[in-house]
């Protein structure tokens, strides 16, 4: 089925790394097709690895097959905006601005993630030189995003991937401080899980800057074969009115991405059969924001 054959204002979305880690043509055309097959809306590529990514065709490819597209990614090591060597971030900004660049290039509003530090377990707390660093870049990102009519997420991330954003309520403190219209936040249960008191108060406390919203399960493995309280977010997403984008984020080694995978600690075999986990969970988060909108 399709999102539109349920009544939620939200499109769905899914992680292109449900199918494929890597973005040459042939896997692009596989999870653009996989995609749609399974009623999605939206196809989020991580940009991790976009060297390859044929702009233009993919672009078009999205377009035949009606879906919209979004794109996240962390930064690296020696390439992080949270860094207090200007060196480390200038090298942070610019695989931004590249990434602004896809995002735009391929049709996409959306550019999220870990887009203020590294992806990985920091050696230390952030600094205030760090901070003001993340918030400087994020800015003039933010303003050269506009024009292009991207807006830039924040999505809260674990203590054990970032050190800079780890709670809703951090997110809304580095937005306030940006201070850009075209910056919002995003959710992710994974995250949530680990880092907050429950899957319902920062969804309030948010409100209407909740941009973007991941669901994964605690494992990240199948939708309702873990512990989270999915009825109890989605019923926050409905008080909130929440509309935006709801995108299905799942990692297994049975699909691995360069870099990412090993960024992100994916070593188990949470699933095999992307297609199975993808439709299934489509189905899982229609039905669920429907269920917590009825009266
Ligand atoms: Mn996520």
């Amino acid at each position: 089925m399709n999102t539109s054959d349920f009544d939620i204002p939200n499109p769905l979305g899914i992680h292109a790394l449900v199918w494929i880690g890597d973005t040459s043509a042939a896997s692009v055309e596989t999870a653009i097709t996989q995609t749609a097959a399974a009623g999605y809306d939206i196809l989020e590529f991580s940009l991790h690895d976009s060297v390859n990514l044929d702009i233009a065709g993919t672009k078009a490819l999205l377009r035949e097959h009606g879906l919209a597209t979004a794109c996240s990614r962390g930064l690296a090591r020696d390439a992080d905006v949270s860094s207090e060597d200007p060196a480390v971030v200038a090298r942070g900004q610019q695989l931004l601005q590249e990434s602004l660049r896809v995002t735009a290039g391929i049709g996409g509003t959306v550019l999220t993630g870990a887009l203020y530090s590294a992806f990985g377990k920091a050696p230390g707390p952030l600094t205030k030189t760090g901070r003001d660093n993340v918030i400087g870049v994020l800015r003039e990102l933010a303003t050269e995003a506009h024009p292009l009519g991207v807006t830039l997420g924040l999505e809260v991330c674990n203590r054990y991937e970032t050190n800079v954003v780890n709670t809703a309520r951090d997110a809304l403190a580095l937005a306030d401080d940006i201070g850009a219209d075209n910056v919002m936040i995003h959710v992710d249960t994974y995250h949530m899980n680990i880092e907050e008191a429950d899957l319902v108060s920062p969804v309030l406390e948010l409100g209407d800057r909740l941009g973007y919203v991941h669901i994964g399960e605690n494992h990240r493995g199948y939708l309702g074969s873990g512990h989270l309280d999915f009825p109890a977010f989605f019923d926050a997403l409905a008080r909130i009115d929440y509309r935006g984008p709801v995108t299905f984020e799942s990692f297994s080694s049975a699909v691995l991405a360069p870099g990412l995978s090993n960024d992100l600690a994916i070593w188990r075999n949470l699933w095999s059969d992307g297609s199975d986990l993808a439709t299934k969970a489509h189905q899982f988060i229609a039905q669920g924001l429907t269920a917590a909108r009825q009266p």
